[in-house]
């Protein structure tokens, strides 16, 4: 059975409630965050709070806890679920108010969830063969790095990945400054890196991507053992003739792409720099519950 946090109250998931005039539901008004947890303890939470306070920034609304309220919240909802390793969900909205696009005045109380569960690790033979992918065109809005609950642009670009039997859509933008041509963002619900002659090249953290916790995580790694890497947008051709793709995200970890649009990625094999990525990343983890 799954405890859950909803508006101050840990209760059973069957029991958790939300009224239909809730803005989250009406008109997807609200951010949320996702947080792995290895050995019961959240990984890089000083990290997924900052970015909860800049998604919450992004919509103007005000932070309902401080940072020990939450960590103290997430470690008692932690400690009520199952699994040493879990994904823990945060989810806050505007509160609850008659239908209106204007926000409600005066404020209302935000409604504030939280679930975990058991942590799904990345089956190995994922690692060993890779994924595959398929690329659209990133048709979202300029606020990507604000992590908002109304995720239908994402859903529709992943629903056309699994339509391929695939893993991840990857998005590419047209590029204003060189008409004609596009450069890649990140993908449907991960980030993308792409490894050209050895360097790891990475999508600059803008308006148009998620901050990713990994990618940060992937970037510390790549600066702490001399890696050559580089922050740049990523054509659409670099991309097609990566040497590599790598995808990240705090439930899938890094995978390699092995697979895009149908064709193989170099040698279609996992590559040198996804095999070092992941044991570093491994390492890294440890390191960080050790403490
Ligand atoms: N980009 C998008 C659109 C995402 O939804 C996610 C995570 O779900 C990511 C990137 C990866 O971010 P993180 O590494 O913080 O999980």
């Amino acid at each position: 059975m799954m405890t859950v946090y909803l508006n101050g109250q840990f209760i059973p998931l069957e029991e958790a409630r939300i009224p239909v005039l809730d803005r989250g539901f009406i008109f997807g008004d609200g951010v949320y965050e996702v947080i792995p947890v290895y050995s019961r303890s959240p990984f890089r939470l000083p990290e997924h709070l900052r970015r909860l306070q800049h998604s919450l920034d992004g919509i103007r609304m005000a932070n309902p806890h401080s940072d020990s309220e939450w960590a103290q919240l997430i470690q008692q909802l932690v400690e009520q679920n199952e699994g040493e390793d879990q994904y823990l969900y945060l989810h806050i909205t505007r509160g609850v108010a008659k239908r209106d696009h204007a926000f409600p005045s005066p404020p209302v109380p935000p409604t504030v969830f939280m679930m975990s569960s058991p942590f799904p690790a990345p089956p190995s033979a994922l690692l060993r063969a890779g994924v595959c992918a398929v690329t659209a065109d990133d048709n979202r809005w300029l606020r990507c790095d604000i992590k908002s609950i109304a995720l239908l642009p994402n859903v529709l670009l992943r629903q056309i990945a699994v339509d391929a039997d695939c893993a991840e859509t990857l998005l590419l933008r047209a590029d204003p400054n060189k008409p004609g041509t596009r450069f890649m963002t990140e993908g449907a619900a991960s980030n993308i890196f792409a490894v050209s002659n050895g360097t790891l090249l990475a999508p600059p953290k803008d308006n148009l991507m998620l901050p990713g916790i990994t990618y940060d995580v992937i970037l510390e790694i790549a600066r702490a053992n001399d890696i050559p890497h580089e922050v740049r947008h990523i054509s659409a051709d670099e991309v097609f003739g990566a040497d590599e793709l790598l995808l990240t995200s705090s439930t899938k970890e890094v995978l390699p792409i092995t697979r895009l649009d149908g064709q193989p990625v170099a040698s279609g094999e996992p590559g040198p720099m996804f095999g070092r990525m992941h044991a570093l990343y491994q390492e890294f983890k440890r390191e960080v519950m050790r403490k």
